[in-house]
């Protein structure tokens, strides 16, 4: 079931996309070579503890579309390096070195309502089709949040990534998909970063619909695997991959992020 959020259920997911907003900033400062990505864990953590708010993450169990999930996940936020895509575990043996790529996937709870934000970032200096791989996501994601329009359909959302991420030479990953996101990190409608096959599900976006948009890029292929911790999703080809995401409400001025930092109102796209 869809459901539709009102202002004041927004204002709430605001507060909680200010503190994810944090969380990223303060892991962004912090990334250098060296650094382990535990202890990028542990200064999300410790905004959550100043912000009084919980991790979407921790302890997570159920996803949308794996069943077969180990245990809780473990830690606060999920740290994804190179050719891992997403839900990599923050570990104190893993530690960055000059020329990864750092994905950082954050999310925040307040008074039950949650907000989800994912940025890719060099570690020192990277190759320069590592940073275009960076650069193409952020803008992909930028382009579905701009067609996350009242009165327009979810599947304008990833039909706009894929024709942008294509041409530019790479690919979207269809295994992972964004989401609604408000009471539960993950509510209906899946958010596809592809255009729908004819004949799935591609519903209106309505007043009030609030989106997690996520594009997954691959240099090489879409296909993707799980690493033996049943979490971490690397390419099939293992080849570099980046991820970005906000969270956002559609209203009738237009797309809203709420993942954004600042005391003000959010950001209209
Ligand atoms: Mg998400």
């Amino acid at each position: 079931m869809i459901t539709l959020k009102t202002p004041a259920q927004m204002a709430k997911m605001r507060e909680a996309g200010r503190v994810v907003a944090a969380m990223l900033e303060e892991c962004r400062a912090a990334v250098r070579p060296g650094i382990t990505t535990a202890e990028l864990d542990r200064i999300a953590a410790e905004v959550l503890r100043r912000s009084d708010a919980t991790s979407s993450f921790f302890g997570y169990y159920g996803h949308p579309i794996r069943r077969e999930v180990p245990p809780g996940f473990p830690r606060t936020i999920c740290t994804s390096i190179n050719e891992e895509i997403v839900h990599g575990i923050p570990s104190p043996k893993r530690k960055l070195r000059e020329g990864d790529i750092v994905g950082i996937d954050a999310g925040a709870i307040i008074d039950g309502w949650h907000a989800d934000a994912a940025i890719t970032l060099p570690v020192g200096k990277v190759s320069p089709e590592a940073e275009r791989l960076i650069g193409v996501t952020e803008e992909a994601l930028r382009i579905g949040i701009a067609n996350a329009q009242v009165g327009g359909r979810i599947g304008d959302i990833g039909a706009a990534i894929e024709a942008y991420v294509r041409a530019q030479g790479f690919t979207v990953v269809q295994n992972y998909v964004g989401h609604g996101i408000g009471r539960a990190m993950h509510e209906e409608p899946q958010v596809p970063n592809y255009k729908p096959a004819r004949g799935h599900p591609n519903p209106p976006i309505g007043e009030g619909l609030c989106i997690a948009i996520e594009p997954m890029v691959n240099v090489g292929g879409p296909e993707t695997r799980t690493l033996e911790d049943q979490w971490t999703v690397v390419t099939a080809d293992r080849s570099l991959s980046a991820h970005f995401e906000h969270t956002l409400a559609c209203t009738a001025a237009g797309p809203v992020v709420l993942t954004v930092p600042g005391k003000g109102a959010a950001v209209a796209a």
